[in-house]
């Protein structure tokens, strides 16, 4: 096993390294490895570097980023810019960070990107059945009705990023009663804000961040999204990351199918399963679907979404639980870059739906001889 094949189970709960995870590195370069607590998750960064204090440097520079940005966007932390946007609501432009801003501008592009389906104005209902779980009851349709009112993303004003780097910003909801949760896509964001720092730092050669199972890793000799030069190319720190899928049905976190991404990629799986309300003793997704105001409660058991952006494969995900097998299909392919594999219970195991180019990452085998049973789409 060479030190770049390191595994990565991607869901939340479930972060995971087997073999070959934080062995030496080789001669040519030095590495450093970070477990640490954030987002309500553990968080993991590795680096490669020409040096141990260039590694160690770039993985401070990461972690610092990504707890700054925890910091800004909790919606559950009074303290929080993001809820200062949040009380506002109905009232004046808050002022913000540029990040706070930029972080809510890409919510709202990644809101249309989706048709509507990532919305991260579902605060108000994330609220809604938050409280009914407290209260062990279902929500009435007149709740359900004031919080599908405050959903248009338009209504999400962001001002003052254009021009100087330098200032703030403002962002300002419209109409009283909404409320932003940025909680579909603030780890695969804050994952790839963390890498761009990481790449900023001097001798770095490779790097994986890891938020609960929401990674982006990068490796030099990527040239970006055509791909022209890739990380196979070179010596023996160049090769690719390898992530797992994990088996939604596993408690034991088993990998269900194994990934290689060369380059630069976010790799980010959305499952139904992990996290819930539970009401009179029924269980609910906590993702919920923006038209209804329901919980999804469909076949697609998990998305996994690979995508040069970390926000954007987030966001994906999420989305994908909300769309159900077909449209989420139709939104992968028809977005340039993106790639993903939707798994869906069916009577007699798992069936996976791979977009044309997954391939390039990892091989589902069985796709046309029906429904597959346990570790059939390993490769
Ligand atoms: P993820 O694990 O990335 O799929 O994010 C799930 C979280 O996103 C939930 O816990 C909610 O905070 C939030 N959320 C739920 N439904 C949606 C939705 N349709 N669009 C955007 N965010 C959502
Ligand atoms: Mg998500």
């Amino acid at each position: 096993m060479t030190p770049m094949q390191r595994w990565l189970t991607l869901l939340a709960s479930a972060l995971w390294c087997a073999a070959g995870c934080g062995t030496a590195a080789p001669e040519d370069v030095a590495s450093a490895t970070s477990d640490f607590s954030v987002m309500d998750t553990q968080g993991r960064i590795i680096v490669y570097a020409d040096t141990s204090a260039l590694c160690s440097a770039a993985r401070e520079a990461a972690m610092t980023r990504t707890e700054a940005i925890a910091a800004l966007l909790n919606r559950y932390d009074p303290a929080s810019e993001l809820s200062a946007v949040n009380r506002a609501a109905g009232g004046p432009p808050v002022p913000v960070s540029r990040t706070t801003a930029r972080a809510i501008a890409d919510a709202k592009r990644l809101c249309r990107l989706s048709g509507g389906a990532f919305n991260p104005l579902v605060g108000s209902l994330v609220g809604l059945w938050k409280r009914c779980e407290a209260e062990q009851r279902l929500p009435t349709e007149e709740e359900i009705g004031s919080a599908l009112r405050v959903l248009n993303i338009d209504d999400v004003e962001v001002a003052g990023l254009e021009g100087a780097a330098e200032g703030r910003a403002t962002c300002r909801l419209a109409r009283t009663g909404m409320q932003l949760d940025l909680g579909g896509m603030a780890k695969g964001w804050a994952a790839q804000e963390a890498m761009a720092k990481i790449r900023r730092c001097r001798g770095v050669r490779a790097a994986l961040v890891n938020l609960g199972g929401d990674g982006v890793c990068w490796s030099e000799g990527d040239r970006g999204a055509d791909g022209a030069e890739t990380a196979a190319a070179g010596g023996s720190w160049r090769r690719p990351w390898r992530f797992g899928v994990q088996d939604p049905r596993s408690a034991g976190r088993r990998v269900l199918l194994p990934l290689e991404v060369a380059g630069a990629a976010a790799v980010v799986t959305s499952g139904n399963y992990y996290r819930y309300w539970e009401i009179g003793g029924r269980r609910y997704s906590h993702i919920l679907d923006p038209r209804t105001g329901q919980p999804v409660d469909s076949a697609v058991v998990s998305a996994t979404v690979i995508h040069p952006d970390g926000g954007t494969a987030d966001a994906l995900a999420t989305a994908c639980m909300v769309l159900g097998v077909r449209d989420a299909m139709a939104l992968l392919e028809r977005l340039p870059g993106a790639e993903g594999l939707i798994l869906e219970a069916s009577e007699g195991g798992l069936r996976p739906h791979p977009t044309a180019g997954f391939a390039r990452y990892g091989r589902v085998k069985n796709l046309d001889s029906g429904p597959v049973s346990e570790g059939e789409v390993l490769p």
